[in-house]
């Protein structure tokens, strides 16, 4: 099923005529471009710039919110539940009497891509359509997800193979500084949130986010800012050295973008201090520096930083804050992840500005918009190199992941047959920028992956053990 990365195009015409990768309603509608080109990405091993798969043993226990994997936490642990209502499903609460209130949850959600982004997975994996569910059918795709989860293989299926990702950058926001790869097919990246707010040690009552710890382990004395830019140094060396190719921040869910040039000095005079003694301002002055620093470092470690930009706090969420410190830093490498949604036409102008180190990642944008990351793909195509445009996921269970996945596929298919359609791309051209897009970028941005690649070898070491997952890199 899968093309190895030298086969020649012609063999799309082949693909054409063989059985889709994700066969379904919709595709005898499109033109016969479209199913070229989309036959064509889904053989693509894509790599999967930034996603939060959880940890196996994380899907299957939640005795907290309902307990393990059904269609109730189908939904509960996606997008929909951000805008749209969900019934909440009791631990031990029968399908049935569940159903029979949340059936009615989805009516003013069915054209909103937050609920549509999933459907594929439904339709795909499960073989039903959400869209016209009926009751039998739910408490039968009920039964089935809780089944699909005794055994991790059903992950490894729905993302190796169905989904054809290769490999996935996450970003494991439940334990930020643990650096423990959770799968084989998973890439370390560091978020780096925790560590702009390292003023004091009670900043951090989580131990996995804590930078204190990792001075404890590591003997380091941190009694100075000097002290503690070392020890963050240090952090992020070992992070690499673990196999970490990124860093990530996502600041702009609680603070604005705006990362001011702060003298040292100033920060120097928080350092140490707890939070309940300072001022809000020193507390941002703080941050500011400590951002300056983060993105140094990124570039000494030649590690790319991913930026959250757009939809989150909204009020200073506009990729456009960041440009002062993106042109003040031309060694570090930005990549604006969600194409800075909704401000889809300004990551493009960074670009086209500052384009030799700023990158876009559509991560998420097709499942905020559909219609706004198409748009999105033809204006990037249009302003800016094609090697500049990223993708990822950005889900926490395999169903969201093949959606996410198959939404991007659709989406960029799409684009790329209807600029091939109205004579503004040679479709041979369209394919190679298809493939760029969801794989070969990343690989040029992220070199080290190149010794992590495992598909032309065959097939991935699969786990052994029922509940939990191998570590071991494939
Ligand atoms: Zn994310």
């Amino acid at each position: 099923m899968l093309l190895p990365s030298t086969r020649c195009l012609m063999i799309v015409a082949l693909f054409a005529s063989c059985t889709p990768l994700h066969s379904g309603a919709g595709l005898e509608r499109r033109t016969p471009t479209y199913a070229r080109v989309k036959a064509y990405l889904d053989a693509v091993p894509a790599i999967d710039t930034h996603d939060h798969l959880v940890p196996f043993d994380r899907l299957v226990t939640r005795e907290d919110r309902g307990g393990g994997m059904n269609l109730y936490q189908l939904w509960h642990r996606s997008y929909y539940p951000w805008f749209n209502p969900l019934t909440e499903r009791k631990p031990n609460q029968p399908c049935e009497t569940w159903w029979a209130v949340a059936k009615g949850d989805f009516v003013n959600a069915r054209a909103t891509s937050f609920y549509r982004y999933q459907l594929p997975a439904i339709r795909d994996l499960y073989g039903i359509d959400f869209d016209r569910i009926t009751d039998a059918q739910a408490y039968e795709l009920d039964r089935r997800i809780t089944e699909n989860y005794r055994n991790p293989k059903w992950l490894y299926e729905v993302i190796t193979e169905r989904a054809n990702i290769e490999l996935m950058l996450v970003d494991p926001f439940w334990a930020h500084l643990d650096h423990r790869p959770d799968y084989p097919f998973a890439v370390l990246v560091l978020n780096v949130d925790p560590l702009v707010r390292g003023f004091h040690s009670s900043e951090f009552p989580n131990p996995h986010d804590d930078p204190y710890k990792f001075a404890r382990e590591q003997g380091l004395r941190v009694e100075s800012l000097d002290d503690y830019l070392i020890l963050i140094d240090r952090l992020i060396a070992g992070a690499k050295s673990r196999g970490a190719v990124a860093l990530k921040q996502v600041l702009a869910y609680v603070r604005t973008l705006e990362f001011r040039r702060v003298a040292r000095q100033r920060a120097v005079q928080v350092f140490g201090r707890p939070r309940e003694e300072l001022k809000p301002e020193e507390v941002r002055d703080f941050e500011d520096f400590l951002m300056w620093q983060l993105v140094e470092l990124a570039a000494k470690h030649d590690l790319p930083i991913q930026i959250h930009t757009g939809n989150a706090r909204i009020q200073g969420s506009n990729p456009m804050l960041l440009v002062d410190l993106i042109e003040a830093n031309p060694k570090t490498k930005f990549i604006l992840f969600h194409g800075g949604f909704p401000w889809v036409d300004e990551t493009a102008v960074i670009v086209m500005r500052h384009g030799s180190h700023v990158w876009l990642d559509s991560v998420w944008l097709p499942t905020l918009s559909y219609s706004m990351a198409k748009r999105a793909f033809h204006v990037w195509l249009e302003a800016m190199p094609s090697d500049r445009i990223l993708w990822g996921g950005d889900c926490l269970h395999p169903e969201g992941v093949y959606g996410a996945t198959e939404f991007t596929r659709r989406c960029l298919a799409e684009v790329l047959a209807e600029k091939v359609d109205r004579g503004d791309l040679n479709e041979e051209h369209a394919l190679g920028i298809g493939r760029q897009i969801l794989r070969d970028n990343a690989l040029a941005l992220f070199p080290q992956l190149k010794d992590r690649l495992w598909k032309h070898k065959g097939r991935l070491p699969l786990p052994t053990s029922s509940t939990s997952q191998a570590a071991a890199a494939p």
